[in-house]
């Protein structure tokens, strides 16, 4: 049983919050803080079977965090506001002496660029301190690699490919929107892919590598192999493997829209000068785009994200598929949000819930597949992310 403190309180925060109250056995209540206070009210206001406090905090400022942290003895942070706060907010836990959790890893806010190196950085301080850090423990990172570690752990003597599959079949009926954060899903879409090979890294132009694959109850989508950050700690955890790659799914009207808001250099990252005002194009598209938050109410379809690994068992070829199915209805029939943030904010409690159980606490900085992955699959099936398996099925890759 414990205190949650949990920063942010946008879609995922929505999601996490309203699984976190449905497991009052474990958490006895629950602090939002965010930078817009009246946001993290409104959550509040749907939970009324748990305390649930809220605050206004800037999470880029270590000072403001640690006096909150004070305030309200936190057994756990969970971090969900933007991969920006990574940093502040992990030196805030160790100032006062808490435990990490998020779902993004660290991304300095003026170069779209990220890596684990800079959270791995923090290992011995976290180790030194006796408090877990717990990273990307959404969906993609987060499951992916939870199942990688459940496939290495009871099927494979040896993983040597992985293909991450991300599709979103869903229609939200705008003629355009991003699933999560757009700042944070522009940047990702538009740099160059990059996947891991026969123990080097491969780069490719922007969504240039592309091929039609089949999913689950969905049918053949057109998927893009792009970055992700899962690669980067799987390739490490996992060093039998021989290529690790990613997809993900868009359609062609979305990709339009993504030329254009580049061509045009809506997608700048750096400041420019309006009207004597220092303004970074990006953020102000976002406050132009519709909020992902509210795209649940008329969102139809699922999502279905997966993993296809091939490798050794019994010195025999094996090829395995594990994946999730999502509908965008349910999840917004039993959270208020849609598909995206509840297959990123499910895990997120997860991964709290067993913190809090003690089954994934040990000091250090730790990427979600380094835990046993069984109590983790297991929650999945009882929260609402339930997987399916097949065995020697034809992976297309
Ligand atoms: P939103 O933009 O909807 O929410 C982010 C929240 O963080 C907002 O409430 C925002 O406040 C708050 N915030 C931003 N900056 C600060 C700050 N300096 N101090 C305090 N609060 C701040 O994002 P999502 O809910 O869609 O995504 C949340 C996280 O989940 C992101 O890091 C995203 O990358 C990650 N994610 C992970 C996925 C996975 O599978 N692993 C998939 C999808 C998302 P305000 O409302 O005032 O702007």
């Amino acid at each position: 049983m414990g205190k949650v403190l949990v920063i942010g309180a946008g879609g995922v925060s929505t999601v996490a919050v309203k699984k976190i109250a449905m497991n009052a056995d474990v958490f006895t209540n629950i602090l939002i803080a965010t930078r817009t206070q009246s946001k993290a009210d409104k959550i509040a206001a749907g939970i009324t079977n748990l305390k649930v406090y809220t605050a206004q905090v800037d999470a880029d400022k270590q000072d403001e965090l640690v006096a909150l942290f004070r305030e309200f003895k936190p057994d756990l942070v969970v971090n969900l506001a933007l991969p920006y706060q990574d940093l502040s907010i992990m030196d805030a836990c160790l100032a006062y002496g808490v435990s990490y959790l998020d779902t993004a890893n660290y991304e300095p806010l003026h170069e779209a660029k990220y890596q684990y190196s800079w959270q791995w950085a923090y290992k011995d301080r976290f180790e030194k301190a006796g408090l877990t850090a717990i990273l990307g423990c959404g969906f993609d990172p987060g499951v992916t690699g939870v199942y990688t570690a459940y496939a290495a752990k009871h099927y494979f003597d040896e993983i040597q490919y992985i293909d991450i599959v991300d599709c979103n079949a869903g229609d939200h009926h705008k003629a355009f929107a991003t699933n999560f954060n757009p700042e944070i899903n522009i940047r990702e879409i538009t740099q160059r892919g990059k996947y891991y090979e026969n123990g080097e890294w491969k780069e490719t132009e922007p969504l240039s590598v592309h091929q039609t694959l089949h999913y689950p109850e969905v049918g053949p989508k057109e998927s893009y192999l792009m970055y992700h950050e899962e690669l980067e700690s799987l390739v490490k955890n996992f060093p039998t493997l021989r290529r690790a790659r990613f997809w993900m799914t868009f359609g062609q009207e979305y990709l339009t829209h993504l030329r254009v808001i580049q061509n045009i250099g809506m997608s700048r990252i750096d400041p420019i000068l309006y009207n004597g005002v220092e303004i970074v194009p990006i953020q102000f598209l976002k406050a132009v785009l519709p909020n992902p938050g509210d795209l649940g109410e008329n969102y139809t379809g699922q999502t279905s994200i997966g993993c296809r690994i091939r490798g050794l068992k019994d010195g025999k070829e094996l090829a395995y598929y594990v994946y999730n199915n999502c509908s965008h209805q349910a999840a917004y029939k039993e959270t208020g949000a849609q598909a995206v943030s509840y297959t990123t904010g499910v895990p997120a409690m997860i991964g709290a819930k067993l913190f809090m159980q003690g089954r994934w606490k040990k000091p250090g900085v730790w990427n979600v597949e380094e835990f046993d992955p069984d109590p983790f699959m297991n929650e999945l099936n009882e929260q609402g992310l339930p997987w399916r398996e097949q065995f020697n099925v034809d992976l297309e890759l």
